[in-house]
């Protein structure tokens, strides 16, 4: 019997961005230069195989700082982390490797300078995610407001109405950001902030592809874990532009074949921390079972390349 016809589209970009594979290289280079074990607080990145792989070479997952024996090297994930860890860490005399993406730490940079010029911050970000609760904790207790939705910006109650800036988490979803951002801005007139929002290249670049694929698909899957903020905005985000069966799926083995049985047309995608090898790993799976075209589907090309610290350069 012949296999059914798909078409496929594939999102690009999609897939690893530059924070998270420079954060991946600088374990693996930790690891190379210091010998196992070294330990990683927090996943390095939001996804199971990526840590896993590492987890095999040597690499010891921890929570907390706490977990962690003084006499060996840590990592901070590419999520960043509040102040406290790294001073912690120096308290403790530990080699440490901050592999902060580049553009969290800008965002901690924004914070800092207006914390310094007397402004209260409000935080567009999501409650509890690694990088709101890294970037919440560069400044003191009280000095950053988190805002999840347009709702919760009637409820602030800042210091001062007349001295406030706002950042946002880097991974959100473009278009719900400017919502909260212009509901911001209508009860606090004054407020500053960055010329858009701070959501990095790599988010709006994954969203604006997905845009471009989601009126041409039945479905659309999205590879990802469930703690990848940027991978369920991508979610979101094909949903609100039409494709209303978008789903999660970490690997093949998460596809729900029988949900895509009448389908002629499928999106695929991957959020900034899933690799390349599980992208390919579904591609094939449908290729196996469906008479399929690939087609990609390009909104922008990245070039964007981040230098790993220069204590990894250095010879042991
Ligand atoms: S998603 Fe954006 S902020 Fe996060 S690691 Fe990638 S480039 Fe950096």
């Amino acid at each position: 019997m012949s296999q059914k016809q798909l078409s496929i589209y594939l999102a690009a970009p999609r897939g690893f961005c530059a924070g998270v594979d420079r954060a991946i290289k600088i374990v693996e280079m930790a690891l190379e230069k210091w010998g196992a074990p070294v330990f990683v607080r927090h996943e390095i990145v939001h996804n199971k195989f990526v840590v896993d792989s590492l987890r095999e070479k040597g690499a010891v997952f921890v929570e907390e700082l706490e977990e962690c024996p003084d006499d060996r090297p840590v990592i901070f994930s590419a999520h960043g982390v509040p102040k406290s860890v790294p001073a912690e860490a120096n308290r403790r005399n530990m080699q440490f490797v901050d592999a902060t993406c580049p553009l969290v730490s800008k965002v901690h940079i924004e914070a800092e300078r207006h914390h310094a010029n007397g402004l209260q911050m409000v935080m567009i970000g999501h409650a509890g995610h690694p990088e709101t609760v890294g970037t919440m904790g560069q400044l003191p207790t009280g000095e950053v407001l988190l805002v999840e939705t347009p709702d919760d910006v009637a409820t602030l109650q800042p210091r001062d109405e007349n001295a406030l800036a706002f950042i946002t988490q880097t991974t959100l979803s473009v278009d719900d950001t400017i919502e909260i951002i212009t509901a911001l801005k209508a009860r606090f007139p004054t407020i500053v902030g960055p010329h858009k929002e701070d959501i990095c290249y790599a988010t709006t670049n994954r969203q604006e592809a997905v845009k471009a694929v989601a009126p041409r698909v039945d479905a659309m899957l999205v590879i990802g874990a469930p703690n990848s903020s940027n991978s369920r905005r991508l979610v979101e985000v094909a949903r609100n532009a039409g494709c209303t069966y978008s789903q999660l799926v970490q690997r093949a083995t998460d596809i729900d074949w029988r949900a895509l049985e009448g389908i002629n047309a499928l999106g695929i995608t991957a959020g900034a921390s899933a690799p390349d090898v599980l992208i390919n790993e579904v591609v094939d799976a449908f290729k196996d079972r469906f008479d399929a075209t690939l087609e990609i589907v390009e909104t922008a090309q990245e070039n964007v390349e981040f230098k790993v610290p220069r204590i990894l350069r250095e010879a042991v």
